[in-house]
């Protein structure tokens, strides 16, 4: 430590967060370190000593969408330090911002900490404790992304993850205990649990236990998800894939420890798409395998997202996922008409299927969806539900069940006789419902 006087006046750092919640962790973690060496952070740009842009490259629309923000933050203020997906393609920008003053890819937190104290160096208090344990949190207060590891194993011939991030990474058991155990110390309510492809967590380092309160935990998808079911708050687990193993922790659903909520990106239920999509699991059993989920918890709920238009995907390919859907009844449900990405095996595939007939297959998915999920919701009607309030007016509020995860799946509106607060979590009677929200008041 080094126990000089301050130096002045802290460097002030303006941050632009693009992408997925993966990226969203990421961006925490470097404003965390940048922190608690005494930056501070600007709202604006033109106030900033230096701008960092973590930037998104998963779709053409999201690297153009980087590339804007680069673009602002060069105009605005002219320091700029770029990271993240897109960074791992470095060409791209610099042919467009040949000044930028560095370019790091995904996860290279060292870099770009070590381009900001090039750029503009720390002014030095060690005496002044400026981070709160948790860190510093760009999700509200009362819920938190939990990343349990980095990269994918898997290859779809979609995607280019594996490509810019690697190949799985799994964080040691204890160490995701200790951070949610901090999040939840510090007022955090429900922990999103993240990874790329959550239901292989510890593949990678052979499931090897590590030391958390007085035991040792297993990295495996069950230990982990039953440790974090003993913290008190809701554990919400997104990207999971339908592996056997799945079962022993929907079975901690039933039992109440962990929410009854599973987000699998199905992306198709054609075997002959998704064979072209190179997906993990084995997707013939899926229908039963989401039968058998259903049957040990009742309550689960499921959100997917699915890719129509795939190359080569044919009508009967697409007249099959419909007929999936109605078999299996998922509960929230995403779609995307297929865009090539830069860079992606699928981009060689034969076949692509004209702009109109996705658009039209896009529009009778949804169509079919809808009716699903407005049935699926209609269930709820007359139920006592527990509500996370995310926003509130004092006497209305609006707030999320347990079968909806924050940004992507819908709202339980409330109306309350005495005033909730957010963070507040709160039992509801649903008096109505439409295909995304429900209608409720607080009992
Ligand atoms: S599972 Fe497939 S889509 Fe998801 S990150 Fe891995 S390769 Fe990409």
């Amino acid at each position: 430590m080094n126990p000089e006087a301050p130096t002045g006046e802290a460097p002030r750092i303006s941050f632009v967060s693009l992408g997925c919640p993966k990226a969203l962790v990421d961006s925490e973690r470097i404003l965390t370190h940048l922190r608690a060496e005494g930056y501070e952070l600007s709202r604006h740009h033109d106030g900033a000593d230096v701008v960092i842009v973590n930037t998104c490259g998963f779709l053409d629309s999201a690297k153009a969408e980087s590339l804007e923000a680069i673009g602002t933050a060069m105009k605005e203020n002219g320091k700029v330090i770029v990271t993240g997906c897109m960074g791992a393609e470095p060409e791209q920008i610099r042919n467009a911002f040949p000044n930028v003053l560095a370019i790091t890819g995904p996860q290279q937190y060292e870099s770009v900490l070590g381009a900001v104290h090039q750029a503009v160096p720390p002014a030095h208090n060690p005496f002044v404790d400026l981070v709160p344990p948790q860190g510093i949190k760009l999700t509200p207060r009362h819920y938190a992304y939990l990343k349990i590891s980095e990269g994918c194993n898997n290859r779809c011939s979609f995607c280019i993850i594996p490509k810019l991030r690697g190949d799985l990474v799994s964080r040691p058991a204890g160490d995701v205990l200790r951070e949610a155990e901090r999040l939840v110390k510090a007022g955090v309510k429900e922990l999103l649990v993240i990874s790329q492809d959550t239901s292989a967590y510890g593949v990678d380092i052979k499931y090897e236990a590590s030391r958390w309160r007085d035991r040792e935990v297993r990295a495996k998808f069950l230990d982990l998800s039953s440790a974090l079911g003993e913290l008190g708050a809701w554990v919400r687990m997104h990207y999971v894939y339908p592996y056997p193993h799945v079962d022993a922790v929907v079975e901690l659903m039933a039992e109440g420890k962990i929410l009854p909520y599973i987000d699998i990106p199905f992306q198709h239920a054609s075997p002959r798409v998704l064979k072209a999509m190179r997906r993990p699991g084995n997707q013939e059993k899926t229908a039963e395998r989401i039968h058998r989920w259903r049957e040990i918890c009742p309550d689960l709920a499921i959100r997917s997202t699915f890719i129509v238009g795939f190359p080569g995907e044919t009508d009967e390919d697409f007249e099959f996922l419909l007929e999936w859907l109605d078999e299996v009844k998922l509960d929230r449900v995403g779609c995307f008409k297929f865009e090539p990405v830069d860079g992606a095996p699928a981009n060689e595939l034969a076949d692509p299927v004209p702009e109109e007939v996705k658009q039209q297959r896009w529009n009778r998915f949804m169509k079919k969806q809808q009716a699903i999920s407005a049935a699926r919701q209609q269930k709820r009607v007359g139920r006592r539900i527990q509500v996370i309030v995310d926003e509130s007016g004092g006497l209305s509020a609006k707030g999320r069940s347990v079968w909806d995860a924050p940004e992507i799946d819908g709202n339980v509106h409330l109306v309350s006789r005495r005033p909730i607060r957010v963070g507040d979590i709160v039992t509801a009677k649903i008096d109505r419902a439409d295909a995304y929200d429900l209608y409720g008041q607080v009992v």
